[in-house]
């Protein structure tokens, strides 16, 4: 995605007018701030990003949380009981997932946006209930 800078703030405002939400400044930069992240962030590091802003950390949260809620992030929960945001990757399904790997040495957070369950795996996975987040645990490249 290379679009000059402005044309890149006008496709993110239509995409959060699109979901029925108003574009403030500080959507518009959340928005931004998670799609050049190459993995889901927490609440607490978009906060300190847009701190410099003079957002403060409740509206960082309350919009989080509602774009969320109007489809436009993904919400997720890697077993470390902190909530992650990340947009819907390109010809992602908003029933499909992207498995993520996190190091059990330094905590960080990896997209596999390559990896995917078969087919036949989804629809065995179906017998056990709905797989809502794929998650692949070990030591990173810089931990092992
Ligand atoms: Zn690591
Ligand atoms: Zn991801």
């Amino acid at each position: 995605m290379n679009h000059p800078k402005s044309a890149q703030s006008e496709f993110v405002k239509q995409t959060i007018r699109e979901a029925g939400l108003r574009a403030t400044p500080a959507r518009i930069a959340t928005l931004k701030l998670l799609q050049e992240a190459t993995s889901p962030l927490s609440h607490a590091e978009v906060s300190d990003e847009l701190e410099g802003m003079g957002v403060d950390k409740a509206t960082v949260f309350r919009n989080l949380n509602d774009m969320a809620s109007a489809g436009l992030l993904r919400k997720t929960e890697l077993g470390d009981r902190v909530w992650r945001f990340e947009l819907f990757t390109e010809n992602e399904a908003h029933g499909s997932v992207h498995p993520h790997f996190v190091c059990v040495d330094c905590g960080s957070v990896s997209c596999m946006v390559e990896i995917k369950l078969t087919a036949g795996s989804m629809r065995l996975s179906q017998e056990f209930g709905e797989v809502t987040e794929i998650l692949l645990r070990g030591q990173c490249n810089d931990c092992s």
